[in-house]
């Protein structure tokens, strides 16, 4: 009979890049030791298969909350510099410009009309003749980038290297609490019988329970499910990449384009080192869907931001076609905080860390270095957060 393990259980439900860098930072406190603790992470289908693998991976000084965005930028770098960053995920400083276009323009102008004289000189893959208006919004001081999907997976890898993290493909149905209302177990459904985390109490049907000290919830837009009473939702957004024949200049392009009369749109492009990538605005036509693999991909969206790309620059025109995709963003409804929510909840045991809305890869180290504090120490001493203390926000806890 295998002896009982008395090390601390953490439960981390949701391999996004915040439930990543929280196993990741967990690992790295000083008084974690595999020998006295263990994480299981509890991933419905994939790591890093929702925002946090499909996001832009803009990083900025400027981003929101001001409460974890200084040190989560600072880690950004520590840890490119600790792991070749630049080599393993794309990290690298770059300009942020905001421009304004017509691609009604293009073709009918281009002689007549001088190009933006101001416009940067090395921006030399936008078609100067859209250009109506353009700005700086940030210089390589105060901006950065990692492609998102290799962060998170390269730091996963990282947080499993320890032993002591085991990752659990499997769907978590719910939070189980005892009579005294702590939080205690996860119930889930496994994705494959060798996901099995051990050990874990079969439950008499092909859900299996699983008891854990402290549980975090992060699973981004899919919060609410879990947590029903916590103000967290989803909004999708369309994303392309496009690989141009050459490398492109390090450059964020947040653009405002007016493609008819009094019909703009706002695509975000910005340049990776080796693909471009092109996300659209969010819609909220459908929920969020049981899974990250069941979300719904409008073909007509990723072709429209192909189209209009093409417009704006000769080289993604001739450039390869690479992702077509979805996802969703997790945003907080109260209208008094643009989120994220990171903290405890009103349940004992039971913490949460969600809703980084437009700024979760951004945000992902810092909190999960705040969460990690937390978890172990019962304070954060790396930032503030008190004003992210899901307990301002919401009451969590078993269904009445
Ligand atoms: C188009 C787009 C572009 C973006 N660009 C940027 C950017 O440039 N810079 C930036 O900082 N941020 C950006 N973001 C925001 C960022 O992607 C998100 O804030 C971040 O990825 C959220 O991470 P997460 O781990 O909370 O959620 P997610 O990435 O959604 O991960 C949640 C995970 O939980 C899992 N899960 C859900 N339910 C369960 C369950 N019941 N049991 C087990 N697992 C479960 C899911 O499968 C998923 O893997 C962008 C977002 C979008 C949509």
């Amino acid at each position: 009979m295998a002896a009982p393990d008395n090390r601390q259980h953490i439960i981390i439900v949701g391999a996004g890049i915040i439930g990543v860098c929280t196993a990741y930072y967990l690992t790295r406190h000083p008084s974690f030791s595999p020998a006295t603790h263990r994480i299981t992470i509890l991933e419905s289908v994939r790591p890093a298969g929702g925002a946090s693998g499909k996001a832009g991976g803009l990083l900025a000084l400027w981003a929101f909350p001001s409460e974890i965005v200084p040190l989560s930028f600072g880690l950004h770098e520590q840890l490119a510099a600790e792991y070749g960053g630049d080599r393993e995920w794309g990290y690298r400083r770059l300009q942020t410009v905001s421009l304004e276009g017509n691609l009604c323009k293009t073709g009918r102008v281009s002689r007549r009309r001088p190009a933006s004289p101001d416009v940067p000189r090395d921006l030399d893959w936008v078609n100067r003749d859209i250009i109506d208006s353009w700005s700086s919004i940030s210089g390589e001081d105060s901006t950065a980038q990692v492609h998102p999907y290799r962060f998170t997976m390269f730091i996963l890898r990282r947080a499993q290297e320890t032993g002591a993290v085991n990752l659990v493909l499997g769907k978590v149905q719910k939070i189980n609490y005892s009579a005294a209302g702590l939080a205690e177990s996860v119930t889930y459904t496994p994705l494959t019988p060798g996901s099995v985390a051990a050990p874990a109490a079969d439950s008499g049907s092909d859900t299996l329970t699983l008891a854990g000290d402290k549980i975090v919830v992060t699973v981004g837009p899919w919060t609410s499910r879990l947590l029903p009473t916590c103000p967290i939702s989803g909004l999708r957004a369309h994303s392309i990449t496009i690989t141009p024949v050459q490398p492109v200049s390090a450059y964020a392009l947040f653009t405002e384009l007016k493609i008819a009369k009094g019909k703009y749109i706002s695509p975000e492009i910005y340049a990776r080192k080796d693909e471009v990538y092109i996300c659209g605005e969010s819609d909220t036509f459908v929920e969020v869907p049981e899974t990250t693999d069941d979300v719904e991909v409008l073909k007509e969206r990723c072709d429209d931001l192909v189209k209009y790309a093409e417009i704006v620059s000769p080289q993604l025109a001739t450039g390869r076609i690479g992702r077509r995709q979805a996802c969703y963003l997790p945003v907080v409804d109260v209208p008094s905080t643009s989120g994220p929510f990171v903290g405890p909840t009103t349940v004992a045991n039971l913490f949460l860390a969600s809703g980084h809305s437009c700024w979760g890869i951004n945000n992902a180290p810092g909190t999960g270095k705040v969460m990690a504090e937390l978890l172990l120490d019962g304070r954060a001493s790396s930032a503030d957060i008190s004003a992210l203390d899901p307990r301002r926000y919401f009451v969590a806890g078993p269904p009445e």
